[in-house]
């Protein structure tokens, strides 16, 4: 069988179905228990690169993609992972529409093999669901590890759907899934409940089943009249085209059924009651059927011993802090000497350009405006960022797959909690530090709207990768010659950036947020083997050159905009000048200047091109000057009044300010809502300012 993929890119399975472009088309919906290797899978078939990371809950929104076999192409439509269908969290209220109602011939239920009775669980109820079920049990090699074994014949017989067992990560094995999705379904399990529940059963079903209905749709809506909201059994009612007065008639059944065999108690409804039998009952048989299915011996030990360290209560926190410090400490050391190469290279290259362009005649401002405007910003940008990324968003990645980022979560959910705040705000926190706008997506994780909100609103808190570099420049240049001192500060402002969020959170959760932080049950996925290729092709592919393709698309068309703003005058003015002038009186009282805002604001659209920005505006013709060395450019920045103190306000402004343009839009679209978004920048610009003016006045009262 020929294999080739090609993306559709993201939608839900709406879009999905309307992109079936043949007859022959399969639309196939994964499903499956979070942090199970959906996303590895789909990645695998399609060719995509969905987020995968060893955490719970990093797929918030569906995907899709195609993947075309000799005969037919498969739609794949990658579904956020849930443990039920019951449709509690966002998450689980996607995976539930889309298997109810889209119009998909095919679910996947993807397993782990290590926790199989967990995993059925699930399957059973998607069984229920649509016959055209297959399921994957993946995660082998993880399970055989720890002496697992799965027979995966002799689940395939028990439940008479097609199973495949595979380690998705191993791409070839990923791709015989296609051959499961043609294997037979022969329809003959059917989970039976207690005698009284298959007998209400029969009523509905023999109401029903003539009006066009097959005995499982009529199965499926006599179960769910009992455990589901009047809203959903309604839609689903309806999907099935019933008629109202049948509608009627079977939500008289249900409701006399739950008041004779599961009358309310103990402040708990019928409904729920009536769910809990149903959900035991599938408990049941899914821990029946997976005992009968797995063999185990002994193992390798499963991380506990780990844990105690990583999560201890005495450990936890040092190692965190002592974890941070040294993944700083790699980026800012190895950053330099490449950062150095490429800041010459460039310096090479404008020579090139510059003695080309003269070469053939260029107008003296033409060079001036591409080298001087164009090139410097642009170079700027690529040697300042670029090493410090792709050092950093490797080691990020790699702490996301060995499944240490939700111990971060986990060992800050009792300071979360105490600011009335959701504990896996740490790890929206953690996206953040990579991109506020991804961050500020990751808030989907956050069930509680009022919890999410707080997240978002405090998201750009954390200093992202355009801030990064800015952050390790000018500590590198004011305060430390030393990497190791560079990142012991930088470790310091990302704790101020923590205290802050903290603080912040639980002054809206005790004000204009009030409300009790919800409980939730933040999963620790086990420990698991790196895959330390893939983590290096994935963050600096697509990571690193995505935020610095961004960055060098923003600076081009900025530098530009400087040179002119430099080089056009008002009334014998630049317009830079008087731009700056205007905003002198407020940078003055914040202890920077006219000039640092509006490098501010300028870099708007991208963090990264702040200090290119404010260089060439100091610099008289609006060109960046050579920057060869940074004690170079700390010349030109003392030439123009930098103290110790405009360092300290340019490091808290840099973190506590506006969101950058993307972000912006991003809490718009997620939030749907303009105070709210206003709020969101506002918040932090408050705090930057009122930091700012604080130090100004704290130093010259010194
Ligand atoms: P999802 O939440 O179900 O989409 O899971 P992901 O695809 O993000 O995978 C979760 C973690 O499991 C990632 O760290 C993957 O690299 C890892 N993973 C996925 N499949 C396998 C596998 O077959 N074997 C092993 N050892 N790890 C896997």
């Amino acid at each position: 069988m020929g294999l080739s993929r090609s993306s559709v890119g993201k939608g839900a399975a709406a879009t999905a179905k309307a992109l079936r472009e043949k007859d022959t088309d399969r639309i196939v919906a994964l499903a499956g228990n979070p942090n199970v290797g959906k996303s590895t899978l789909f990645n695998a078939l399609t060719g995509l690169k969905q987020h995968t990371g060893n955490w719970t809950g990093k797929t918030v929104s569906c995907a899709s993609g195609r993947c075309k076999t000799g005969e037919r192409d498969y739609l794949f439509v990658d579904l956020p992972g849930c443990y039920s269908l019951s449709a509690r969290s966002a998450e689980e209220m996607v995976a539930r529409d889309c298997l109810y109602f889209d119009d998909i011939d095919r679910a996947v239920i993807v397993c782990d093999a290590s926790c199989l009775e967990r995993n059925l669980h699930l399957a059973l109820q998607v069984m229920e669901v649509k016959e055209e079920t297959a399921l994957c049990v993946n995660l082998m090699d993880e399970a055989s590890r720890h002496g697992i074994a799965v027979d995966g014949q002799a689940l395939e017989a028990r439940l008479g759907i097609p199973v495949t067992t595979m380690t998705a990560r191993k791409g070839k094995e990923a791709l015989a899934l296609t051959d499961a999705l043609e294997g037979r379904i022969d329809g003959s399990f059917t989970l039976r409940y207690s005698d009284a529940i298959e007998a209400y059963i029969a009523d509905v079903s023999s109401v029903i089943i003539g009006n066009g209905l097959s005995r499982r749709q009529a199965r499926l809506v006599a179960l769910r009249l009992l455990d589901s909201d009047d809203a959903f059994t309604e839609r689903l009612m309806s999907h099935y085209g019933i008629s109202q007065e049948i509608k009627s008639e079977l939500t008289c059944i249900a409701t006399d059924f739950l008041a004779r065999h599961f009358p309310p108690a103990e402040e708990r409804s019928s409904r729920e009651l009536a769910g809990d039998a149903l959900s035991a009952r599938l408990s049941a048989a899914a821990k029946h059927m997976a005992t009968s299915v797995t063999r185990k011996t002994k193992g390798k030990g499963d991380g506990r011993g780990l844990d105690r360290l990583l999560i201890g209560r005495l450990t936890a926190f040092p190692f965190m802090l002592l974890l941070l410090f040294l993944v700083l400490w790699l980026t800012v050391k190895g950053a330099n000497v490449p950062s150095a190469w490429l800041s010459s290279l460039f310096a090479w290259l404008e020579g090139i350009v510059s003695r080309g362009l003269t070469a053939i005649g260029s107008p003296a401002w033409f060079t001036s405006l591409l080298c001087e405007g164009v090139l410097r910003v642009v170079g700027w940008v690529v040697s300042v960022m670029l090493p410090p990324m792709a050092i950093f968003f490797p080691l990020f990645t790699l702490l996301e797959d060995v499944g240490y980022l939700p111990r971060v979560a986990f060992n800050l959910d009792r300071c979360f909690k105490h600011c009335a705040a959701c504990g896996k705000q740490a790890l929206t926190m953690c996206m953040g530090m990579g991109c506020n706008a991804a961050g500020v997506v990751g808030c989907r994780i956050i069930d509680s709207p009022r919890e999410r909100l707080i997240a978002i609103l405090t998201n750009s808190f954390m200093p992202c990768n355009g801030r990064f570099p800015m952050l390790i420049a000018i500590i590198s240049l004011f305060f430390a010659a030393s990497g190791g001192a560079s990142a012991l500060l930088l470790a310091g402002i990302i704790l101020l950036a923590v205290v802050m969020t903290l603080g912040v959170s639980r002054l809206l959760s005790q004000t204009v947020l009030k409300g009790v932080p919800s409980s939730f049950t933040l999963e620790l996925p086990p420990y698991r083997t790196p895959q330390v290729g893939q983590i290096l092709v994935r963050s600096l592919l697509d990571r690193t050159l995505f935020v610095l393709v961004r960055a060098v698309a923003v600076a081009a068309p900025t530098g530009l905009v400087i040179w002119l703003l430099a080089n056009l005058s008002a009334g014998g003015q630049p317009l830079l000048s008087l731009l700056s002038g205007f905003l002198d009186p407020l940078g003055e009282l914040m202890g920077l200047d006219g000039v640092i805002l509006l490098g501010f604001l300028l870099g708007l659209p991208a963090n990264e091109i702040v200090i290119p920005v404010i260089l060439m505006c100091y610099t008289a013709g609006g060109g960046l000057t050579d920057y060869h060395s940074l004690t170079e450019l700390k010349n030109i920045l003392v030439a123009n009044g930098w103290t110790a103190v405009t360092a300290v306000n340019m490091l808290l402004f840099t973190v506590f300010h506006w969101p950058c343009s993307t972000t912006i839009l991003t809490i718009k679209k997620e939030t749907g809502s303009l105070k709210q978004t206003l709020a969101a920048i506002l918040i932090p610009t408050v705090i930057g300012i009122s930091l700012c003016v604080l130090v100004n006045i704290v130093s010259l009262l010194w």
